[in-house]
């Protein structure tokens, strides 16, 4: 029989000998009891979290190997070097080891001398049969498990390919660890990876300590000075700017420089030496600002970055959410700021229209335009993106210390959620309001949703301000939006709670739509 407290004692002992730690972070103990278990889990924790003694401590505990998938082989030696020197026989495989290193290490492992063997999803897929038949693989962790979606932020097709090993090896547990998925995302992680009877641990993602603020429609000459400003009122403390573009960093590094400040700036364009450099600077607290685009920061273990800064509008929540999760990791205040034209938008439609996905890169940055446009505590909106939900404002954003006038807005949101509801959770933004509106479009009537009990009552709302209204409610975790079922609108369990347990739904009073246009200045 398993004996959990057998467990529960040995896995506080290794916690101690080989990492240091007294006591284990929330879910951890769990998530290793579970994984003990020999049972397949998805584990939901912001960066930083501690995720990966969910699976060393295991992979301590078990007799055999534990095969570890990572996309990041930059980072891949850092973490093996790392076990190594507390104490843990880890190695790793992909494309940088000749031939003969790679058979040394399989040897080790079929030996028994290894307890975890990090492999990149290439070489993993090239041999998995291989390393599952041959070895004695006793856990599969999969890390950055969202690679995996195509609905997710960072889709890596060779993560699909992992499918097979559960196909293969159906009793072979697996742990999936993502730091950023929606409930699409989610479910789909668990169908590709074959995840039985699915046990999800979701962490917190609420960051108290980080302020959110917006700055909307600031224009370019009025940002530099702003953030000159800035940095200049905090001369100690270091900080990340965040540009779309290498020239973006290039440019205001140079300009911030020649006001008299020491800042550097980091992008992919750089050498590997290159960025080495900036990187250490960044860490050893010798250069305090970096300028940089999203590929700044990966693997960076800082804790005392006091300010994150966004100087164009990022192109989806995920990446907003791990970029400004770099702040205060140490868990003092720290400040996050994003800029936010009206151009912004315009290059990062483009930029989606090209991409592979265009609906699904285009909804993606919808959610953060109306993130950024919102009237809603910033932290609400930020969290029910992750099926978080606060009970009250957040009293740390832009919007929670300059709050806009509420209205009961119970009946409208009863309204739309009894709509979608009826449409079985089948109709986009626009069906629903067609509906609400009880339009005659021929789509409708073809589904028949001209039946539905609610149609036609929100006629004496304007269709703008209903998409308004239904934005709002996705802030407010209570609808959301299905990517893999062409966008459509679906109620969660709080709507339920609204529906049918008369909770109150406060929404934000809209202005007029000419009014609402002038707020954006076109830089
Ligand atoms: P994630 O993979 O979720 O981003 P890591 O596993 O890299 O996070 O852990 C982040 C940091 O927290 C690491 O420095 C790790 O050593 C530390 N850490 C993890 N668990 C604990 C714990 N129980 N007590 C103290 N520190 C911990
Ligand atoms: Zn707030």
């Amino acid at each position: 029989m398993f004996d959990i407290e057998n467990i529960v004692g040995k896995s506080h002992r290794l916690l101690k000998e080989y990492f240091g730690y007294d006591t284990f972070r929330p879910l951890q103990e769990e998530i290793v009891t579970h994984v003990m278990q020999k049972r397949d889990s998805l584990v939901l924790m912001p960066t930083g979290g501690g995720k990966s003694l969910c699976f060393q401590i295991p992979a301590l505990m078990m007799d055999g190997v534990t095969v570890v998938v990572s996309p990041l082989i930059s980072l891949m030696k850092d973490q093996v070097d790392g076990l190594n020197s507390n104490g843990i026989a880890a190695a790793f495989l992909n494309s940088t080891l000749t031939e003969e290193e790679e058979s040394k290490i399989m040897q080790q492992c079929r030996e028994g001398k290894i307890s975890l063997l990090y492999v990149s999803p290439e070489r993993i897929t090239r041999s998995f049969e291989t390393i599952f038949g041959m070895l004695n693989v006793s856990l599969l962790a999969v890390d950055e498990a969202h690679c995996i979606s195509s609905w997710g932020h960072d889709f890596r097709p060779e993560y699909q390919q992992l499918k097979w090993i559960k196909h293969t090896f159906p009793d072979l547990p697996v742990i999936a660890l993502t730091a950023t998925a929606d409930k699409t995302t989610r479910n789909d992680i668990i169908t590709q990876l074959g995840i039985r009877e699915p046990k999800i641990f979701l962490g917190s993602f609420n960051r108290p300590n980080l302020s959110l603020e917006v700055r909307v429609g600031v224009g370019a000459k009025d940002k530099d000075r702003e953030i000159l400003d800035y940095i200049r009122s905090r001369p100690n403390d270091a900080g990340i700017i965040y540009c779309m573009s290498r020239k973006s960093c290039e440019r205001l590094s140079a300009k911030l420089n020649s006001k008299g400040l020491h800042t550097d700036f980091y992008h992919a364009g750089l050498s590997a030496e290159q960025r080495g450099r900036v990187q250490d600077s960044f860490i050893n607290d010798d250069t305090l600002v970096i300028c940089a685009t999203v590929a700044f920061g990966m693997g960076i273990d800082k804790s005392n970055v006091r300010w994150v800064m966004h100087y164009n509008l990022p192109k989806n929540v995920e990446g907003y959410y791990q970029e400004i999760g770099r702040a205060g990791r140490d868990g003092l205040p720290s400040d996050t700021f994003l800029y936010f034209n009206l151009g912004d938008i315009i290059t990062l439609r483009k930029f989606a229209e090209e991409s592979g996905q265009v609906a699904l890169n285009l909804e993606k940055l919808a959610q953060m335009q109306a993130f950024s446009e919102s009237d809603i505590c910033r932290r609400k909106i930020l969290l029910s993106y992750f099926g978080e939900y606060l009970d009250k404002d957040c009293g740390n954003c832009d919007v929670c210390k300059n709050p806009p006038k509420k209205f009961d807005g119970t009946i409208i949101a009863q309204k739309a959620l009894s709509a979608m509801m009826r449409t079985k959770e089948n109709a986009s933004t626009q069906m629903v309001v067609d509906i609400l509106r009880g339009s005659q479009k021929k789509e409708l009537i073809d589904h028949g949703f001209h039946r539905i009990k609610t149609y036609g009552k929100g006629a004496d709302i304007v269709e703008d301000d209903w998409k308004q209204y239904i934005r709002q409610m996705m802030h407010l975790g209570l609808v959301e939006v299905a990517y893999d079922r062409n966008n459509a609108l679906r109620t969660t369990e709080l709507a339920r709670k609204v529906l049918f347990e008369d909770k109150k739904v406060g929404l934000v009073k809209l202005v007029a739509p000419e009014i609402r246009k002038k707020r954006f200045k076109v830089t």
